[in-house]
């Protein structure tokens, strides 16, 4: 039954937000019904592969998702976080957004070094904050062994700025 879930139902459209031209895409009806979280957190689970050893969440709406899955497949979560988060020590990366720049951190010696990442979020727009996710599991010493998202934003190109890793996602728009 899960799979007869249309998960493009929960997803609210916010016109004009954060700035006019830009639609937002709102998951949080979808987080609100029982069935549809439950089947987003089967079908993210199918993309998932099997010998998968962390799921790493990129801080905020990763986490939900990212908990949910990793409890589901019986494996460890691992949060990557905005700067100033997270206690000491911690490794930092950097990256350029459309105006400034912005700070993740991870905690030292929460991926086993080799360690196979499963790189997980809400949603997949530009790229930018995967693609720095990736870098920094790199940096820690473990491997970025699929970058999963729930909803993909097709215009945006977001593949193509993560080009030569994995990427799935359950659905576009
Ligand atoms: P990117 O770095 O441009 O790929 O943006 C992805 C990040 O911004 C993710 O952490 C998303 O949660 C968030 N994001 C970007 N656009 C949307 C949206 O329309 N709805 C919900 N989250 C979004």
């Amino acid at each position: 039954p899960q799979a007869q879930v249309d998960l493009r139902s929960f997803i609210r459209d916010l016109p004009d937000y954060p700035s006019p031209g830009i639609t937002f895409r709102d998951i949080t009806p979808l987080l609100s019904d029982p069935g549809a979280f439950a089947a987003a957190v089967h079908r993210l689970a199918d993309l998932v592969p099997a010998d998968t050893d962390v799921i790493a969440g990129l801080e905020a709406r990763g986490f939900i998702f990212g908990a949910a899955l990793a409890h589901h497949m019986g494996i460890g979560f691992v949060p990557i976080r905005k700067a100033g988060k997270l206690p000491p020590p911690v490794h930092r990366y950097t990256y350029d957004l459309e105006y400034g720049t912005a700070t993740i951190e991870l905690r030292q010696d929460t991926i086993p070094t080799g360690a196979r990442v499963v790189i997980l979020d809400d949603v997949l727009a530009t790229g930018g904050t995967a693609a720095a996710g990736a870098t920094l599991i790199e940096q820690c010493g473990g491997r970025v062994h699929h970058l999963v998202f729930l909803l993909e934003l097709a215009g945006l190109s977001g593949r193509e700025r993560l080009a030569g890793r994995p990427v799935s996602a359950v659905f576009d728009l």
